[in-house]
């Protein structure tokens, strides 16, 4: 019998759709699968088996009604714990929302419902998002399948670790400096992040707003194209959300596919090829923009010399922003209270609550942001690092004259033993050092699985202009095509 947890989205849909297989046993496989696997990965906070079993049976009676299916109605997804599900535990990985059953979907969530989809349950993260590992989780890190002593990335590492388990097909991340891109890429998967406003924010717990941008994961290309059309698109609900028509993503995955890249022009990032990364991952990335250029691409070098302070610029705004967002969690309102013995001021229980409730990441953000943008500081520190934004998208808006996308490494390392990097905050940051300057521009990446180094993942990036979403699937499938997709050692 084949083993449905092995089976892409696409084809699992296929299965459903003609009835070969019903939406519930395919969940029922990968609910088997994660009580067989998930004390071992920890990707999961919380499984929500009832309701993923209902959201099954739904999906069945509608096909024996006859009614149309969506393509990818009846596969199971797992979301990442940062957006809001009505009824179903939602903490952010913080102990401040513990407990916390949100009133509401997000808008992701709702197109996930809508199309048939069906959740699983929620994914674990580095607290608020905050991280690149998933150790800075307040319920205990998370595991890459293919070492489970190493990191499966972060922040959304349980979103790539349930994929390289076989445990989703697909699942959902969110991108605010490269927590859908750097855990695809050292778990061997695949993670976009889309055009910040081509997906919604709305119900998606904010970090840093100008930045967080959700986004797909999936084991393939296409696979995460389609996820992609599912969840993309306009939402009023959401301020920043751009009013215009998911880009072709799915067919662009398809013309991917076929292997053919000729007339498409890719810049390597002179910046992100030189020192920085190891040298196991440069190998592997070498070897894949060669692959490209057999598939036709034309390849030329790019200097961005700005990108080089997007790690310093980012360590500012994000921050900034966090430390505002995050003044909502005063334990007056939703989540944790601590101290409320009725002898106590308001300002008592907010600050013992705080106190308790983020962990030291958290705590370290809400510090530096608070001191960036306080009155004599701002100019020096929150307007400069504004500034030198506007000079890392000019650099992209150059590049994107002359070629059209950009390539490189998405990390500088392999994925790390856990602990490696967890008392050096700097270390830590690092781990994104190729991803940010996109977050700060607001255009499209995607992380594609580009070989191994040392046995363990390796990710290309293709960033590409701003609602030019689809040119990255293609290149990415193109990619796909020629090298495969690859797969963890049995747990
Ligand atoms: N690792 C980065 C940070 O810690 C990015 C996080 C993210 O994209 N959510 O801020």
């Amino acid at each position: 019998m084949t083993d449905l947890t092995k089976l892409s989205a696409v084809d699992l849909a296929g299965l459903v759709a003609t009835g070969e297989t019903s939406a519930v046993e395919v969940t029922q496989a990968h609910l088997d699968r994660i009580g067989a696997v998930d004390e071992r990965v920890h990707a999961f906070l919380h499984v929500d088996t009832e309701g993923a079993l209902a959201a099954a049976r739904a999906v069945d009676e509608r096909r024996a009604a006859g009614e149309e299916l969506g393509p990818l109605a009846g596969v199971p997804v797992a979301v990442k714990d940062v957006l809001t599900t009505k009824g179903v535990p939602t903490t952010v990985g913080s102990k401040i929302l513990e407990g916390w059953r949100p009133p509401y979907d997000s808008t992701i969530v709702e197109r996930l419902r809508a199309a048939g989809t069906v959740m699983l349950g929620k994914t674990n993260m580095d607290e608020f998002a905050m991280g690149s590992s998933t150790e800075y989780s307040a319920y205990g890190p998370t595991r890459n399948p293919w070492d489970t002593d190493r990191i499966p990335g972060g922040s959304g590492g349980g979103s790539a670790a349930a994929l390289a388990a076989y445990e989703a097909p697909l699942s959902i991340g969110s991108d605010t400096g490269g927590s859908i891109r750097q855990p695809g890429a050292v778990t061997g998967t695949v993670g976009a992040k889309p055009t910040y406003g081509g997906t919604s924010r709305y119900g998606l717990v904010a970090f840093s707003s100008s930045l967080d941008t959700p986004g797909p994961c999936a084991r393939n290309v296409l696979d995460a194209a389609l996820l992609h059309q599912v969840i993309g698109g306009h939402d009023p609900r959401d301020s920043t959300s751009i009013p215009a028509p998911v880009p072709d993503v799915v067919g662009a995955a398809r013309l991917g596919a076929s292997g053919d890249l000729t007339g498409v022009k890719l810049g390597v990032v002179t910046e992100f090829t030189g020192e920085g990364a190891e040298p196991g991952v440069m190998a592997a990335f070498r070897e894949s923009v060669e692959a490209l250029a057999k598939l036709g691409a034309e390849i030329v070098e790019i200097s961005c010399p700005h990108f080089r302070y997007a790690l310093p610029a980012y360590y500012l705004i994000a921050p900034s922003e966090c430390s505002s967002n995050l003044a909502r969690f005063d334990g007056v309102r939703f989540g944790l209270r601590v101290g409320d013995d009725g002898n106590r001021s308001l300002e008592e229980v907010m600050s013992l609550t705080r106190e308790a409730g983020f962990g030291p990441e958290v705590k370290r953000r809400i510090m530096i942001g608070t001191y960036a943008l306080s009155s004599g500081y701002y100019d020096a520190y929150y307007g400069q690092a504004q500034k030198v934004r506007t000079l890392i998208t000019r650099d992209f808006t150059t590049a994107f004259e002359q070629v059209d996308a950009l390539i490189s490494p998405t990390t500088p390392f392999v994925a790390f033993p856990i602990g490696a990097r967890t008392s050096d905050p700097y270390q830590m940051y690092l781990a994104d050092l190729f991803t940010i300057p996109t977050n700060l521009y607001g255009g499209p990446a995607i992380s594609v699985p580009c070989g191994l180094s040392d046995g363990l993942p390796v990710g290309l990036q293709i960033m590409a202009p701003t609602m030019a979403d689809d040119r990255m699937y293609r290149v990415a499938a193109a990619l796909e095509s020629s090298v495969g997709t690859f797969t963890p050692p049995a747990l």
